[in-house]
């Protein structure tokens, strides 16, 4: 591979979480009814005229403005004509040669440090329908629920070298998404779809390659594999003196292998043109000033600020600030008792093994910050040991309720008590008199042993540190 370098660029469609679709007030709910939400204008009926939905607009200025994008004053929604069956007006509604974002970047922290990638253009279209194949019946049906539903297309410039910086880019850019709140990122529904463009080159070559679009990947996963595999192939393809073919393949999740779909398509052969039902799209700057006005603090400075703020290491910061939800339940938590790194430790581990596990966000779990705050009191303040506040975060993890309450009400209490923990002790000794020997002619590695002794008879309640202490005045 030293010889060759990868080149890589992306585009991202993301589906906004608008409540209609872009162009008719139809519903945009997933899962409902097949052809349950369709009307005369996303169904294109003729003589009927498409009407723009403001909120599709505000989405995606915002996510114009978190990626530093120009923001065109004029935009012009063009038709991309093609024949399919899922989409009835045989053209789809989408922007072309001048789209409403232009020009931004996504900065993206990597083990290596900080890399910067070009994003060329954002725009505004609406989703195709979904055909679905019964090869069983020998039929196919037509979904038109989504046909109209918007969605922003976000292209990047050929600016990512290996699979490691297309997935730290697209994992950015959708943390930067669901922190605003226009998309939920969800990839296997597919709110959140990517096709990888992909070209190598011998290195120090300035011209870029003849680029491979790669398509069906639903997880980051699959868009590491399938480049891999691609990047590759191109390869072998060039050292044995052929040529690449561009084209369109489809990624195999189950083969790991990408496959030819079809020739590549050139803009021309969608004669684009703008479309005759909607007037240009001419923002009133004051809006824009009101949406970035409304942005939130997104995941790339509220990392930095963890680590400044909370002494975090750059690894807990990028972990908890990748989702909104964590953040917030850090910071909730933090409030509530400090000590923000065993807060971080708690989360980290625990509360998002659970979350994924359960699939719930942080937000739904029923065990709050407040409830964390309060077990990881417990434990410095040495009324728990670490091993029940485990036990008791997984007992309440999806009820919710007070730990404390809890705690006291099932006499989980961490026993400090030397006299209450010397008959343990002393019982532990009296029933191993063969390893006590062994200790005292020398063998002290069995002290672990005893106190594991003490801890299974007080079922996890002693507090190590006496435990220790007794049997080391027991047995001196
Ligand atoms: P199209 O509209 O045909 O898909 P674009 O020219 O808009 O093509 O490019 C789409 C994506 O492909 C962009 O993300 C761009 O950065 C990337 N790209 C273009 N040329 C190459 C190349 N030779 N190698 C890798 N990526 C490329
Ligand atoms: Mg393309
Ligand atoms: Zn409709």
């Amino acid at each position: 591979m030293a010889r060759y370098e990868a080149v890589i660029g992306l585009e991202v469609h993301a589906q906004l979480g608008t409540e209609s679709k872009i162009f008719c007030s139809c519903s945009t709910r997933f899962g409902d009814e097949p052809n349950s939400n369709v009307c005369p204008v996303c169904s294109g009926m003729p003589g009927v005229l498409p009407v723009l939905n403001e909120k599709v607009v505000e989405y995606a200025v915002k996510m114009g403005l978190a990626v530093d994008c120009r923001i065109n004053g004029k935009s012009v929604f063009a038709r991309k004509n093609y024949f399919y069956p899922d989409l009835p007006k045989g053209y789809q509604i989408s922007q072309f040669e001048e789209p409403l974002c232009e020009h931004g970047r996504v900065v993206v922290e990597m083990e290596g440090g900080t890399k910067s990638f070009g994003i060329t253009r954002i725009h505004m279209e609406e989703d195709a329908g979904k055909s679905i194949h019964s090869p069983a019946e020998n039929v196919s049906y037509v979904d038109l629920n989504r046909t109209g539903v918007p969605l922003i297309e976000i292209v990047s410039e050929p600016d990512m070298r290996s699979p490691e910086d297309a997935v730290a880019y697209l994992k950015e850019l959708r943390s930067i998404l669901v922190y605003l709140g226009v998309c939920d990122g969800n990839m296997e529904e597919g709110s959140f779809r990517c096709d990888a463009n992909v070209s190598i080159r011998p290195l120090g070559q300035e011209e870029l390659g003849t680029r491979a679009e790669l398509k069906n990947m639903n997880s980051f996963r699959h868009v590491q594999k399938a480049l891999e595999y691609e990047i590759a192939r191109q390869i072998d393809l060039l050292e044995d003196g052929e040529a690449v073919v561009q084209e369109t393949r489809l990624y195999d999740a189950d083969k790991g292998v990408t496959q030819p779909m079809r020739g590549k398509e050139e803009a021309h052969d969608y004669r684009y043109f703008p479309d005759p039902d909607l007037v240009p799209l001419v923002l009133d700057p004051a809006w824009v000033d009101k949406w970035r006005g409304e942005l939130p603090e997104l995941p790339g400075p509220r990392r930095g600020r963890f680590e400044s703020r909370y002494g975090l290491p750059a690894y807990d910061a990028g972990v908890l600030t990748a989702e909104r939800e964590v953040a917030d339940y850090f910071e909730a938590a933090v409030a509530e008792y400090g000590e923000p790194k065993k807060i971080s430790n708690w989360i980290m581990t625990d509360l998002l093994r659970q979350l994924s596990q359960t699939g719930l966000g942080a937000s739904e779990c029923a065990f709050g910050p407040k409830s964390l705050a309060g077990l990881v009191r417990m434990v410095d303040e040495g009324a728990i040991s670490q091993k029940i506040a485990k036990d008791v975060f997984l007992e309440l993890f999806e009820t919710g309720g007070d730990p404390e309450a809890y705690v006291r009400e099932k006499g989980l209490t961490q026993i400090s008590d030397t006299s209450a923990l010397e008959a343990a002790v002393d019982r532990v000794l009296s029933e191993n008199p063969k390893e006590v020997e062994a200790f005292r002619a020398g063998k002290k590695k069995l002290m672990a042993f005893f106190v594991g002794q003490v801890m299974r008879k007080t079922k996890g309640q002693a507090n190590p540190a006496v435990v220790n202490e007794l049997l080391a005045r027991r047995l001196g």
